[in-house]
This record gives structure tokens, C-alpha cells and sequence, in this order.
């Protein structure tokens, strides 16, 4: 991944992989965050789909929801109550991992899911370093594009998935 940031940013893409505040680790845990199969299962996380143990509902055909447990069992995830993640200082950019990872190494939601922020977190950090000690001033210009460093504080920001980034 540094190796892909570097050449990206060299070829002028936008790039700002400075630590991010993530509230939630992904969608899948996040409310709204729904995936329908074709038997109208629903799943919170598109890698689970198909295990019929992580389905959190069906949907009737007028149209509700009926939950099952898995339901608030994932949405009732909470780092702090995890021991690992809740002394992590990576925590606030990693936000407890992903919820199918847990499940795989630990047999439960409620479980470090150790990804991306983990491994990547130092990487991304000196990456961003190397960008503001080759710049000068707040633009730096790279093949004819002028390009802004972005500063100041990060929004908040849902991760994309873990076993995509
Ligand atoms: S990196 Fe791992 S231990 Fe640390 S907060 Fe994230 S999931 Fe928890
Ligand atoms: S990050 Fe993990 S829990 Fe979230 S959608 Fe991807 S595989 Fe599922």
C-alpha cells in the first residue's frame, strides 16, 4: 500500500491518508447498513452473507423486518467493553476492526478485528510526513498539477471495508 499511495500521489491523484476518526469501523455496523440475499435474508456485513448464523433478519413480504438476535448482538458491539481495543491508541482511528474478522478469529462480535489501521496506521502517518517535508509552502506541484496540502482536523469518517482496503 505505501508503495501504491507513493505512485499515486506522484501521478497527482488527491491523497489524504492522514489517521482518521472512525466512530464506526464499517458499515456493517452501522444501522442503516443493510444487504438482502435473493432468499431475503439480510446480513450486516457482505462477507457473511450466505452463513445463515449471521443473518439478522428476513424481510416479509410486505416489506418488514423480522430480526433475529444477530441483529443487536452486532450493533451492540462496543470497544470499550473489549479489552484490547479499549487501551489501544489506535482506537479512535480504528474504531474495534472488523465485525467478520472477530467472528473468524474469536467466534464473536464482541472481539478486536484487527485490520488495516493496525498494520498501516505507521505507514500512513510517514507517508504524510514525506509529502509536507517535500513541500514547500501549502501547494506542492507535481507533473504541471498543482496540488493542496490538506490540513487541519480530520472529519470523521466511516472506513471503508477492511478486506477491501
Ligand atoms: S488495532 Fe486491533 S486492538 Fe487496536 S483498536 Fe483496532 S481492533 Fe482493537
Ligand atoms: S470490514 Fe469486515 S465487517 Fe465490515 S463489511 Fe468488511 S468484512 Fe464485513
Amino acid at each position: 500500500m505505501p508503495q501504491l499511495w507513493k505512485a499515486a500521489h506522484a501521478r497527482g491523484f488527491p491523497l489524504d491518508n492522514r489517521p482518521q476518526v472512525k466512530p464506526l469501523p464499517c458499515s456493517s455496523i452501522a444501522d442503516g447498513s443493510l444487504i438482502i440475499d435473493p432468499f431475503a435474508k439480510v446480513y450486516k456485513c457482505w462477507e457473511l452473507v450466505g452463513l445463515i448464523e449471521h443473518a439478522v433478519g428476513t424481510v416479509n413480504p410486505d416489506g418488514s423486518l423480522i430480526k433475529t438476535a444477530v441483529y443487536n448482538d452486532v450493533l451492540e458491539r462496543n470497544p470499550v467493553t473489549i479489552e484490547p481495543c479499549r487501551e489501544h491508541a489506535y482506537l479512535p482511528s480504528c474504531g474495534c476492526g472488523c465485525v467478520c474478522k472477530a467472528q473468524g478469529q474469536s467466534g464473536t462480535y464482541h472481539a478486536p478485528g484487527c485490520g488495516t489501521e493496525k498494520f498501516l496506521l505507521v505507514d500512513k502517518v510517514r507517508a504524510y510526513l514525506e509529502r509536507l517535508d517535500g513541500a514547500e509552502g501549502s501547494t506542492i506541484s507535481i507533473n504541471n498539477l498543482e496540488l493542496e496540502l490538506i490540513e487541519g482536523r480530520q472529519r470523521p469518517k466511516m472506513s471503508h471495508c477492511y478486506v477491501l482496503v
